[in-house]
């Protein structure tokens, strides 16, 4: 994280933070000046799930900002002292009613300068019954060659779609595509 100081208090006493070098190989870390205590601005881990009934992959139409009406894998943020599988089976139950059961890691996906960082599973979906939570303003099934790729809101979205296909399809489905 480049951004200046997006926290301006020491959280166990209040007193202002400075920023210091303090391993010089290190980025700059928010110190407090009055109890020394080190913010360390660590990345949140989200969890995702690529997972097929069988009319099609499963993605959640995002109904808030950023990116609200554009397409994403059912994921969201690892709690603390949750396991990422947990996390994710969690998640995509949370968004779409549908149960799931972890086959492997797809991928993990990091970018510089960005707080997140997505770990996305393949599962297969083994129980419940689709329905939308209020983070969707839908929940669609599509088939492999009606992803809408210009529509989807991440990068970490395509890439891991495009992963996914290569796996599970034939190189010439994914390049009828667009890809
Ligand atoms: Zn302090």
């Amino acid at each position: 994280m480049n951004k200046k100081a997006i926290y301006k208090f020491c959280p166990l006493c209040r007193g202002d933070f400075e920023t210091k070098t303090l391993v010089r190989t290190e980025p700059q870390r928010l110190v407090c000046k009055e109890c020394g205590f080190i913010f360390y601005l660590d990345p949140k881990l989200v969890a995702c799930t690529i997972a097929q009934t069988i009319n099609g992959i499963v993605l959640q139409q995002r109904n808030k900002s950023p990116k609200r009406g554009q397409w994403v894998l059912p994921g969201g943020f690892v709690d603390r002292g949750e396991t990422l599988e947990e996390a994710a089976r969690r998640e995509f139950f949370e968004e779409t009613g549908l149960e799931t059961a972890i086959k492997c890691l797809l991928g993990n996906y990091s970018y510089p300068g960005e707080a997140n960082i997505i770990i996305v599973y393949q599962s297969d979906i083994i129980g419940g019954t689709i329905r939308p939570c209020h983070e969707s303003m839908s929940i669609g099934e599509f088939a492999p060659e009606k992803i809408p790729w210009d529509q989807l809101a991440f990068e970490t979205t395509r890439k891991a779609l495009e992963r996914y296909m290569e796996k599970n399809y034939p190189s010439d489905l994914c390049l009828q595509n667009g890809r």
